[in-house]
């Protein structure tokens, strides 16, 4: 364990120090460096923007820097699920030396009374709506243990402190146009956070952020930028052309949904935008799996088109990575190979594929608690095990060794030297785009060798 650094440091009555962390898994750390696919946390850097300018801030990611427990007054973590025993461990480490944290994310607005036996401070929900109240308890020496935070508006919304990110990420901006999403998959905490009505920022507002950028690589950290219906299209295609209309030369990735194939409008102002590629939640290449989850969107578009769609994106010049999730009760043995199959047939350029996960909060988690089929709950130490790469519940037609087994044997049959050159290749040819060509060529590889240090350390951490 990391001991502190003495707090010798001389302070001005005035100016205080505000550290935003995001925690990371030490022992997996060490033993895998994720850091060449990090995004920044924009969760931190909405917090920063709202922050007095009284406050000196840093914000620390130990995913892309070790933690040197510097000197604060006051320490904000954010977690997700998998890290929350490691934002426990920064808390109590701070509380001992009399400093107070605040622990806000999904993990703690699922689990407020977890969470609070280990930080002096809980925020649930979205935190923007409460910070100003935070800050001024903790000035007045108040703090409250639970501060319930409302969804709010996107209209006006602080411009994001991308400038206290490390510069180790490639990517150095996030910028979230909306939030929410009215799909309500059984495994997934989104709508549960976020709510299921779409909030969207203006159109404008966005435009404003996006010429203020001093980089020309971006993410929208939206979970779905296009999301669902005509209404929401129409303003995809404005913040689109606007970016052109501005001249703003901007290169970005995205997450959408599957939809985003559907209208050659969409895909040609996205293009034209600067779009690279985008991330699409296939989950699954069997209607069996995706009925079991509840992807109801993709049901309806119906898994048998997901290469003709695949085809559409590409013949805009537009790049596709893939997320599929394994191990739901519609997967059989067979879901492996079969998944690879599609993966080199369909010409997706990269791919992810994580292990379903049941999230507290989620439909998922409770369905799986009521049939006992829960593997690790000695909580909260067992979270560190709910990292979408360690089978922590008994799937219905495997054991939760063969569906580890099986997630490995995907990459290994995808992702090695010559089927990644040969995957670059067809990019090329579908696409034109040699940016998206070189990335893709690294992603895999860079996915394949993780996937076995993953594998290799999941494996040894349960023997
Ligand atoms: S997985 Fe995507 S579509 Fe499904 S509920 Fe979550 S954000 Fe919505």
């Amino acid at each position: 364990m990391r001991h502190f650094l003495p707090l010798v440091k001389e302070k001005d009555n005035m100016s205080k120090k505000l550290l935003l962390v995001n925690p990371s898994d030490q022992a997996k750390l060490n033993a895998i460096d994720v850091r060449i696919f990090l995004l920044p946390p924009p969760s931190l850097a909405y917090l920063a923007a709202m922050t007095p300018p009284k406050w000196d801030i840093v914000i620390a990611d130990e995913n892309v820097d070790p933690l040197t427990f510097e000197d604060a007054d006051l320490v904000g973590i954010t977690a997700m699920t998998w890290n929350a025993p490691r934002a426990y461990e920064i808390s109590e480490l701070y509380r001992q030396r009399g400093v107070k944290t605040v622990m806000g994310g999904i993990h703690a607005s699922m689990l407020p009374d977890e969470a609070i036996r280990f930080v002096d401070s809980v925020v649930i929900g979205e935190a923007e709506s409460v910070w100003e109240r935070v800050l001024h308890d903790f000035e007045k020496n108040g703090l409250k243990s639970i501060y319930k935070g409302e969804r709010i508006s996107l209209e006006n919304l602080a411009r994001p402190r991308n400038d206290l990110y490390s510069d180790k990420y490639r990517i150095k901006a996030s910028v979230q146009t909306a939030r929410g999403c009215p799909i309500d998959c059984e495994f997934c905490s989104v709508a549960t956070f976020h709510g299921r009505t779409y909030r969207q920022r203006p159109v404008e507002d966005v435009l404003d952020e996006l010429e203020a950028l001093d980089c020309r690589e971006l993410f929208f950290s939206d979970d779905n930028i296009l999301n669902y219906g005509k209404e929401a299209e129409r303003r995809a295609i404005r913040l689109f052309q606007g970016l052109v209309d501005r001249g703003l030369k901007k290169r970005w990735i995205s997450q959408v949904g599957i939809d985003f194939a559907i209208n050659p409008e969409v895909l040609s102002w996205a293009k034209r935008s600067g779009c690279l590629a985008v991330h699409i939640g296939f989950e699954s290449i069997d209607e069996d799996a995706l009925q079991a989850m509840h992807k109801v969107r993709n049901l309806k578009v119906g898994a048998g088109k997901y290469t003709e769609l695949i085809k559409r994106i590409h013949e805009h010049g537009i790049g596709v990575h893939g997320a599929f999730v394994l191990g739901s009760d519609g997967d059989r043995k067979d879901i492996f190979e079969r998944t690879i199959d599609f993966i080199l047939d369909s010409k997706i350029d990269t791919a992810s594929f994580t292990i379903l996960t049941p999230l507290p909060g989620t439909r998922l988690y409770s369905r799986l608690m009521a049939e006992e089929r829960l593997l690790r709950t000695n909580y909260p130490e067992d979270w560190r095990h709910y990292d979408f790469e360690e089978a922590v519940f008994r799937p219905r037609h495997m054991t939760p060794d063969e569906l580890e087994d099986g997630v490995y044997r995907i990459y290994q049959g995808i992702d090695s030297r010559a089927v990644s050159l040969k995957r670059a290749f067809n990019s090329f040819l579908q696409t034109r785009s040699l940016p998206l060509t070189v990335v893709a060529y690294s992603l895999n590889r860079g996915l394949g060798s993780l996937a076995t240090k993953k594998y290799q350390y999941v494996k040894c951490v349960a023997s």
